[in-house]
């Protein structure tokens, strides 16, 4: 019997290292929370990394190239600098011989080390990129009125200009092959919704802007989860390959190789390509929220085979950033968003809410992700 814990209730998982700061986590009586659950009896079994995986995957890799013969790249690929990305791109080139375009979205908070890697990448693979930049002003407006707004997700702005921009120019210039790096080995532990909620319900953004925004969204990037499960997918025919989880994805051995072939250089953590994104999970959520999304990243790492459980508890009982730098990075951030700081230590005091006090279309969303976890094409919790 699994059960919920109750608030005032601390629990740890013990075999990863989730806990009671996601609110809807269960465990059984031995004390393993369901993340493991639904990894060892739905994830595992299904993940074949390697032989079996690539002879899985080689009939869509031969469509993609024999329906590319003729055109200049045969698939896309969206590029952020972080190693995900940067790691399915060597893959996708060398390994399988495709020939993508590179795909590269500019929210204004590209660190100079994530621009860097970018470069290292598209010049040592010799590839073709296009950048999109999104307008800053609509960015910074939609950015402010997340903050605003008191949620925690205020990385939302952010992903939903990723997302939307390389499906809608997927979908205006008749890409049919989208190449993600989205993966089991570093991701298969997905946050609770209470952490990140749907990026891509733009009902939920649009009633989160109209209420706090103050400038109209002329050309930001939106392409709604529900538009791009159905008239990208059946009518514009794009489809997502996952190639990282068809072969060997170890972490610290993907650095190494893209390190030694084009000197990519090594993130201190998961997603720190962005300086929005490392100020966000290193200091707003767990000061703010009081979780930390680092505990789903080793998490995840822990199930597979990638960290101990003990050298996540050793990581995670320190912050990634000192004091001083994340101090500077509140500064920096709240100047670039054109709060005061005063302003800005305000809406940090300010009371905490949730995706449920907007509108949002988390019904239909969430029964299309139950849907797929039938037909067996989600096999992550989401909850
Ligand atoms: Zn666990």
């Amino acid at each position: 019997m699994s059960k919920v814990a109750s608030e005032t209730e601390y629990q740890v998982c013990t075999n990863c290292i989730m806990d009671t700061s996601d609110p809807k986590i269960t465990f059984d009586s031995n004390g393993m929370c369901d993340y493991c659950t639904n990894f060892y009896e739905l994830i595992e079994p299904n993940w074949n990394p390697g032989e079996i995986g690539v002879n899985k995957i080689m009939p869509i890799i031969n469509k993609i190239k024999e329906e590319g013969k003729d055109k200049e790249h045969d698939c896309l690929i969206g590029i952020s600098g972080g190693l995900d990305s940067s790691y399915v791109a060597y893959i996708a080139v060398k390994k399988f011989g495709l020939r993508p375009l590179m795909f590269h979205c500019d929210t204004g908070w590209n660190s100079d080390l994530g621009v860097s890697n970018i470069q290292k990448i598209i010049e040592g693979l010799n590839l073709d990129l296009v950048t999109e930049v999104v307008n800053w002003e609509e960015m910074k407006d939609l950015q402010r009125a997340f903050f605003k707004s008191q949620v925690p997700f205020v990385d939302t702005p952010q992903d939903l200009a990723l997302f939307s921009a390389i499906y809608n120019f997927a979908a205006k210039n008749n890409f049919k092959y989208v190449i993600t790096g989205g993966n089991i080995s570093t991701e298969c532990v997905r946050e609770s919704l209470d952490w990140t909620y749907f990026s891509t319900d733009t009902k939920h953004v649009k009633d989160i802007h109209k209420k706090f925004g103050d400038k109209e969204l002329k050309t930001f990037p939106m392409c709604d989860i529900l538009k791009y499960k159905t008239v990208y997918r059946w009518i514009n025919g794009i489809q997502v390959i996952k190639l990282l989880d068809s072969v060997p994805y170890i972490k610290k051995e993907a650095i190494k190789e893209l390190n030694r072939l084009f000197g990519w250089q090594e993130y201190p953590q998961k997603h720190y390509e962005s300086r929005f994104t490392r100020f966000f999970e290193s200091f707003w959520t767990p000061k703010k929220f009081h979780f930390d999304k680092r505990r789903a990243y080793f998490s995840s790492e822990i199930l597979t085979g990638q960290m101990t459980r003990n050298e996540a508890i050793e990581r995670i009982s320190k912050p990634e950033l000192d004091e001083i730098t994340m101090r500077n990075e509140f500064e920096y951030v709240a100047k670039k968003l054109d709060f005061t700081v005063d302003e800005f230590e305000k809406i940090f005091q300010g009371e905490n809410k949730s995706f449920k006090d907007y509108k949002n279309n988390y019904f239909f969303i969430t029964l299309g992700t139950k849907i797929s976890k039938i037909l067996g094409l989600e096999n992550r919790k989401f909850r």
